[in-house]
């Protein structure tokens, strides 16, 4: 952290939704499902019962428990959501169901003894698509596909380049090419201008209708996500909407457009943004569950604003944060109450003076340039060039995170409430940025058992990823890339003969 770092001021108690029943590390480790949890020891089955927990589900000092709410329009400030243990998860997942649904495809192939997703359905990928070109992305788009392949190791991801949303000024349409690059397809989106920017805004709905039209979907494919640097808005007194899923179609379309870190709104905008939300959730009566396999729709994010920077921030909330560290050691190998879980992590929680921290920013790069670049580059051009790879960096980490969160829901997950998690829920931007890239131990084990890897050599992949595309980024050093670092020490120290260290829990 910044020497420069202050405290961050304690703002009022903002209490759970009603009837949340708040996680305690006891409870936590019970949903990952292992005896080791406390949990029947009598019968060995699918749900871990009768087996000691392995290091890598462990609830370790690397997890923390879903934070209390900071404001009344975080997520679980206003959306009740039931938990999904592990084992609810192998209930309610239609993926790994030993039986074949009634509308699983011919062309997906299925083995009924498939240990795994991708055993069970060997011709079915999982498709992540660009919905737009590919330079509106401001990032490689590869990147973030190497990423989602990384993290859920051992499905077939693929993209589609013959698919692709085009937008002008007098239309907006969905555009599917044949091998010749040639137009085969075309859905006309309706769009708008938006009010606050007039910047083009496409109707999400009209984007679901034409992805589940006939032949746009690829027959081998399990699910379809785009991801387009275009906004999306719902209905016409929405602001805007992060994206929508259509869980029966197995298609979603979500817009990194506001991840943009050069976008900003004015205060009494942020402000305008708040109240229409609110109103939002209730004439839609957003809350409950909002389970991929169960529900139709899933709705992410609803309207908020970002304040340029506001992400930036990474003072907690982080896996591997300082505060969440603590917090575990104070609690040594003991379940702890949720009270004071947060307490800790309250008092390890700093913010940094914005302005400070981009002048320090600035410094250390300049520092680490040699001076043979200085001769060939203008001071100017090299700022210039340093923010612009900070912004698709930015750009890339926060649609990686809103990538493998909507595959999550697509592939069975429903939305973590155990422990700072990617699989969290959202309730606007600003808690969006601050939440963390990785799995909880429950969701990890959801994962696994989709995927079938090794934890450990999964964490490596993501490390060298994640230092490969973000070293840049100081809050990532600091952050994820240390996290990370830390689970494999732990993972390859429990994993080396008679040097393991004592679990923790
Ligand atoms: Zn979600
Ligand atoms: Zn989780």
């Amino acid at each position: 952290m910044s020497p420069r770092a202050k405290k961050r001021s304690r703002s009022p108690a903002i209490p759970w939704v009603r009837g949340f029943r708040p996680p305690t590390r006891q409870r936590g480790a019970e949903a990952v499902g292992f005896s080791s949890a406390g949990l029947d020891k009598s019968s060995g089955d699918e749900k871990g019962r009768g087996e000691e927990c392995p290091p890598e589900f462990r609830v370790t000092v690397h997890f923390s428990l879903v934070p209390k709410p900071k404001s009344e329009l975080d997520w679980l400030a206003q959306v009740n959501e039931d938990p999904q243990t592990y084992a609810d998860f192998l209930e309610q997942c239609p993926w790994i169901s030993k039986r074949k649904g009634s509308k699983v495809p011919p062309s997906w192939g299925f083995v009924s003894s498939g240990e795994y997703l991708q055993g069970r359905y060997p011709s079915g990928k999982v498709y992540v698509v660009c919905g737009g070109k590919q330079e509106l992305a401001r990032f490689e788009f590869a990147a973030l596909l190497e990423y989602v392949r990384i993290f859920y190791k051992g499905l077939r991801v693929e993209t589609l380049d013959s698919l692709l949303i085009e937008v002008d000024d007098r239309k907006a349409i969905l555009v599917k090419k044949n091998g010749d690059g040639e137009i085969e397809k075309k859905k006309d989106l309706k769009f708008r201008r938006a009010t606050e920017s007039n910047h083009v805004q496409i109707e999400v709905d009209s984007v679901l209708r034409a992805l589940r039209g006939p032949g746009v979907m690829p027959p081998d494919a399990l699910c379809l996500l785009v991801l387009t640097p275009y906004d999306l808005f719902e209905t016409q007194p929405d602001l805007f909407v992060a994206g929508m899923a259509d869980g029966n179609a197995r298609v979603g379309v979500f817009s990194f457009y506001r991840y943009d870190p050069h976008l900003s709104f004015s205060t009494e905008f942020w402000h305008d943004v708040c109240v229409e939300e609110e109103e939002e959730g209730e004439e839609t009566g957003r809350g409950g569950r909002e389970g991929a396999a169960k529900k139709k729709r899933r709705k992410e994010t609803p309207p908020a604003g970002s304040k340029e920077g506001k992400g930036e921030k990474r003072g907690g909330g982080q896996p591997g944060d300082k505060g969440a560290d603590n917090d575990g050691e104070e609690k040594g190998g003991e379940g702890g109450e949720g009270e004071k879980e947060d307490k800790g992590r309250e008092e390890g929680r700093v913010q940094e003076d914005e302005d400070e921290e981009m002048g320090g920013q600035r410094d250390e790069k300049g520092e680490g340039q040699s001076d043979s670049e200085e001769g060939e580059e203008g001071e100017g051009d090299k700022e210039e060039n340093t923010k612009e790879m900070e912004r698709q960096k930015t750009l890339l980490e926060r649609s990686s995170r809103l990538a493998v969160h909507e595959l999550g829901h697509m592939l069975g997950l429903d939305h973590c409430v155990f422990f700072q998690c990617c699989m969290n829920g959202s309730g606007h931007l600003e808690e969006d940025f601050s939440q963390p890239h990785f799995l909880c131990p429950v969701c990890l084990r959801k994962v696994h058992r989709l995927c079938g890897f090794d934890v450990l050599t999964r964490y490596k992949d993501i490390f060298a990823f994640w230092e490969r595309e973000f070293k840049q980024l100081w809050y990532c050093e600091q952050n994820e890339l240390q996290w990370l670092k830390e689970r494999i020490d732990y993972l390859e120290s429990e994993r080396a003969p008679r040097h393991g260290a004592q679990a923790e829990r």
